[in-house]
């Protein structure tokens, strides 16, 4: 694909439509910009970071691209995993960081709006005040909602509540050519025309760039308990995850982590958890706006985890507790890097009743490659973090049997109805796998979807989908 250059005459144009002080290039640009959280997958320094604070600039800038053919990498706060935030062709990187205001909240119908660079911590701090409750809780809460609606972001708490989907009302975007449009608007259900604004939820920037945000919010529960729960075995640790599918009780989360992940992550942190000898746990959280009802929760959910085999079961009632168990779940990723030299990742999801199966599956793997395979995540949704640990194999070989591994663990995880990614992405770190595993068919319907909106492939080439050499 060739792409045009950006000219000194390009860049005094978009210091015009902004500021002065929001444009970046050469060795003014920061690090920071060229990667996202996963640098394993390659850097690169785009030609000018521009950080936008309204629409019409998002526009005026799109319009430049769209005319001089300028790839555009939208960016939100950078802890993408899959390198989908990377000026893969250069060109600009269009940041929404400083459009990070929270524009207006509707108290009768439940939604605020949004600027996409505002963080989802933010969001869940200011609806707290207000006694509501924004309840997509991903690992990294310094992710911006513009990211977790482009990567349909999923978290800890998507088994009670769902994932950022469900909770996108309607959204303002700005087209690859700079139109401004508007996809659903401030209703509860629509069946009208095509549901643009669902196309674009987990459409990673590749479509159009999201400049306002209505997101859904829900009345805050009054009480939320934790049950940490040890197992001996693997079988029955991810054994009893299924049990709680048909069970007339839904935990909030549902997490799975192996003794390992959870002493790295207790020494990474420097905190104690309540419970560390046994080999696998489960970490449940229950939900409600009754002590009662969650005390009652949390009885059923210890029958069945006894029943399923647990050796006990720990209940975290108090902030502290809570706090400790947590921090060092959400602490997985950064406490898995520092335990190794080199890591990759993938975030393969599968039904919820082929769990126990497919994480098996991926433990018999990890001895028959010698790959250390950190297995974890989301237990609940069917949906696994498993990361690659070179520790001191030789970085040939891990660079050669990585790809192997990957391969076959995403055939069985189609084997099984899954997916090749959960909530992380496909960014270009996965693009390859995703051709694989989804086929031309639906590759080339993909292309057309993409056709449609970015007639000149210049927003964010090379994610998702591979730009086709002409
Ligand atoms: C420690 C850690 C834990 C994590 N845990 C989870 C987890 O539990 N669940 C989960 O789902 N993810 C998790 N993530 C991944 C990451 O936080 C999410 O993918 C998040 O949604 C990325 O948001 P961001 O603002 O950083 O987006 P970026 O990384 O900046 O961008 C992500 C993608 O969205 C596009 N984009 C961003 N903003 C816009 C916009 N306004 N318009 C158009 N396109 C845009 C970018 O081009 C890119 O393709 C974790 C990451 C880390 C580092």
């Amino acid at each position: 694909m060739e792409y045009g250059k950006i000219t000194q005459e390009g860049i005094d144009y978009i210091i015009s439509v902004t500021a002065p002080d929001r444009v970046f290039t050469g060795e003014a640009i920061e690090y920071d910009y060229c990667h996202d959280e996963m640098p394993e997958y390659g850097t690169s320094r785009p030609d000018v970071v521009v950080q936008a604070m309204s629409t019409q600039e998002v526009s005026a800038i799109m319009k430049y691209a769209y005319e001089n053919r300028i790839p555009v990498t939208p960016r939100g706060a950078g802890t993408g995993l899959a390198g989908g935030a990377v000026a893969i062709y250069g060109g600009i990187v269009l940041s929404l960081e400083k459009m990070n205001r929270i524009l207006e909240w509707d108290l009768d119908g439940l939604t605020a709006v949004v600027e996409p660079g505002v963080l989802v911590m933010e969001l869940a701090n200011a609806a707290m005040e207000k006694d509501l409750f924004y309840p997509p809780e991903p690992g990294e809460k310094t992710a911006s909602i513009g990211g977790n609606v482009m990567t349909n972001a999923g978290g800890m708490k998507a088994v009670g509540y769902g994932v950022t989907r469900n909770y996108v009302v309607s959204m303002e975007v700005v087209l690859p050519n700079g139109k401004i449009m508007q996809f659903s608007s401030n209703v509860a259900k629509n069946t009208s025309g095509y549901d643009l604004k669902d196309l674009i939820v987990g459409s990673e920037g590749t479509l159009c760039i999201a400049t306002k945000l209505r997101m859904r919010l829900i009345p805050l529960p009054k009480y939320s308990y934790t049950l940490l729960v040890p197992y001996e075995t693997l079988e029955s640790c991810i054994g009893t995850v299924p049990r709680f599918i048909n069970s007339p009780i839904t935990p909030i989360a549902i997490e799975f982590m192996p003794q390992q992940l959870l002493l790295d992550a207790e020494k990474y942190l420097g905190k104690v958890m309540p419970h560390k000898t046994s080999a696998y746990y489960l970490i449940l959280m229950f939900n409600g706006m009754t002590k009662e009802d969650v005390e009652k929760q949390c009885d059923k959910a210890a029958q069945i985890c006894f029943e399923a085999g647990a050796e006990d079961v720990f209940l975290c009632n108090t902030e502290e507790r809570k706090e400790a168990v947590w921090s060092v779940r959400s602490a997985a990723l950064e406490a898995i890097k520092a335990s190794t030299t080199d890591s990759d990742e993938c975030d393969i999801v599968v039904p919820r009743n082929a769990i126990a199966d497919f994480v098996q599956y991926a433990d018999a793997k990890s001895r028959e490659y010698g790959i250390r395979l950190m297995i974890n995540g989301h237990a609940g949704d069917g949906n696994t973090h498993i990361q690659l640990c070179r520790d001191d194999m030789p970085k040939e070989k891990f660079e050669e049997q990585t790809p192997l591994l990957m391969n076959d663990l995403y055939a069985k995880a189609k084997e099984a109805g899954g997916q090749v990614s959960g909530e992380h992405g496909i960014g270009h770190a996965r693009a390859g796998y995703l051709e694989n595993f989804m086929g031309e068919d639906m590759i080339d319907l993909y292309r057309g979807i993409k056709c449609a909106f970015d007639d000149r492939y210049i927003l964010n080439p090379g994610k998702v989908i591979r730009v086709k050499e002409s």
